[in-house]
């Protein structure tokens, strides 16, 4: 399988990158998102033994089936040995590393479709990010030990992606995380998880200063080309194929779970904020997955609501980003977007590069409403969407508790309330759930009165000795810092 990039014209198709060389790296060189030449089909009698893959050997060997549509430069060996070293019980916590829960009693209409929440959120962080990027530590260490190199990995973060890159990271060999946050803002759990972790390849950075200082100061280091290029920077960010590409598995899973046969379809509800994980439902659909509809939920940044109601694409400023109760979806750009819209317009990469190399950039919008392709985004495409404000959310925390007594965070809550929405007669309804509740406590209680219930793993993390350097929101300071420690 080859790559090609977002911005590309067809002309220029030739000498494409092959997986382990797009790996490594962030934004394609012309600025575009990286996406495999084609997207391989999977007919009935592969989808018809992939159930029996799922179901009889489990989620490690069906994420190899997976994955070996999209890399043909690890030998099958190795691959197979990455997945089963990645999806475990012992790391995820249950054998189908992603089961349901189907939502049912006695007030649930008779005959209503079937309505699930598949749980991604039982790794290391608890959060769905475990699911990629446990896969990207193994196929990071992997490649840097065939290649004899060494990786600075430097972020930014506000809780969730950062602690999820530093617990798939921590003794790799060839690995160095340098990982930002703005000081005292993260939750004190999520500040717990990172700081508390005493590997020695990982380095807590705690900004004065908000997430955005911390981006900006991750955006000047990469721009000074002679530094990134000394010292290895790269970024675990996203955009990232790899990422997206792990995800793609748990909608087949998911698929699995809620159907008996290969002719059934089903929908799916995906809290979203950077595109990233409902994109990688748009791959399985277009790999030929049964997909009905992937409804894609936001909180009051609704940006993306935005689009799929008018066709306007509008980014906010960050001052006018709102903080919410459910913050890994406070985004004022959605950098996966331009993979979809790719799709949307028939994969022409000079088009896309008109759009959000320059539109975006000089107007911070653009606007699809009268291109025919839009009226194809529910149609063809099987988009949908709505949002959720902080009041639906402390209302369908406290009906899903005391209907179901099922528990779930703020994020899983914007898009269960959005699922109800869109619930089709004999479609079944999967809702991912993306975190666990105790990471977002405050809300809980605002809910329903009482604490989460917590992990054991988790008990008192709190109090454990946080190994964290605190530092102004200024380039020099981390450059001098990242240069101490990669002596
Ligand atoms: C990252 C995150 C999201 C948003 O996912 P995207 O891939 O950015 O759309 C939703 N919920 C939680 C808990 C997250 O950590």
């Amino acid at each position: 399988m080859k790559y090609c990039s977002t911005r590309s014209s067809t002309q220029a198709r030739s000498g494409y990158p092959h997986f382990c060389e797009i790996l490594l790296e962030g934004l394609a060189p012309d600025g575009g998102l990286y996406l495999p030449e084609s997207y391989p089909p999977v007919d009935e009698a592969t989808l018809a033994r992939w159930r029996g893959v799922y179901e009889r050997v489990g989620y490690a060997a069906l994420a190899f089936e997976v994955l070996s549509l999209y890399i043909d430069d690890i030998a099958p060996a190795d691959l197979k040995a990455i997945c089963d070293k990645t999806y475990t019980q012992a790391i995820f916590g249950t054998a189908q590393i992603v089961p349901l829960t189907r939502l049912l009693d006695a007030q649930t209409p008779e005959g209503q479709a079937p309505l699930y929440l598949e749980a991604l959120s039982n790794g290391p962080t608890l959060a769905f990010k475990d699911m990629a990027m446990q896969l990207l530590g193994n196929l990071f260490e992997f490649e840097l030990g065939r290649r004899g190199e060494e990786l600075n990995i430097l972020g930014a973060t506000s809780g969730d992606t950062g602690s999820a890159a530093e617990y798939a990271m921590r003794g790799k060999k060839g690995v160095r995380v340098f990982m930002t946050s703005p000081y005292g803002r993260m939750s004190p759990f999520q500040q717990a998880q990172m700081f508390s972790l005493m590997d020695g390849n990982i380095h807590n950075i705690a900004v004065d200063g908000v997430f955005d200082d911390c981006q900006d100061m991750v955006k000047a280091v990469s721009n000074d080309l002679d530094f990134k290029r000394q010292y290895r920077i790269g970024t675990v960010n996203s955009i990232n194929w790899a990422r997206l590409m792990a995800q793609v598995v748990y909608y087949f899973a998911g698929y699995f779970q809620a159907t008996r046969s290969n002719l059934e379809k089903v929908s799916f509800t995906v809290p979203s904020g950077n595109f990233g994980n409902v994109c990688a439902g748009h791959v399985a659909r277009m790999m030929g997955l049964p997909i009905a509809r992937l409804v894609v939920a936001t909180n009051e940044n609704d940006v993306l609501d935005e689009f799929f109601r008018t066709g306007v694409y509008r980014v906010r400023a960050s001052a006018d980003t709102h903080e919410t109760s459910s913050p890994s979806m406070d985004i004022s750009k959605a950098s996966n977007f331009e993979r979809f819209v790719f799709d949307l317009l028939g994969r022409d990469g000079t088009r896309l590069k008109a759009l959000f190399g320059e539109a975006l950039q000089q107007t911070g919008r653009f606007d699809l409403s009268a291109d025919p392709a839009f009226a194809r985004t529910t149609e063809d495409f099987g988009f949908e969407s709505g949002r959720s404000t902080h009041a639906d959310r402390l209302d369908t925390i406290r009906t899903t508790f005391k209907r179901f007594g099922v528990l779930i965070d703020t994020h899983t809550a914007d898009a269960l309330k959005v699922a109800r929405e869109h619930l089709q007669s004999g479609v079944p309804m999967i809702v991912l759930e993306t975190a666990l509740p105790v990471k977002f406590a405050a809300t809980i209680v605002e809910a329903l009165g009482r604490e989460p219930d917590r992990p054991p793993k988790f008990e008192g993390i709190e109090a454990l000795p946080k190994r964290v350097t605190r530092m102004a929101a200024d380039p020099a300071a981390i450059k001098a810092y990242i240069a101490q420690h990669c002596r």
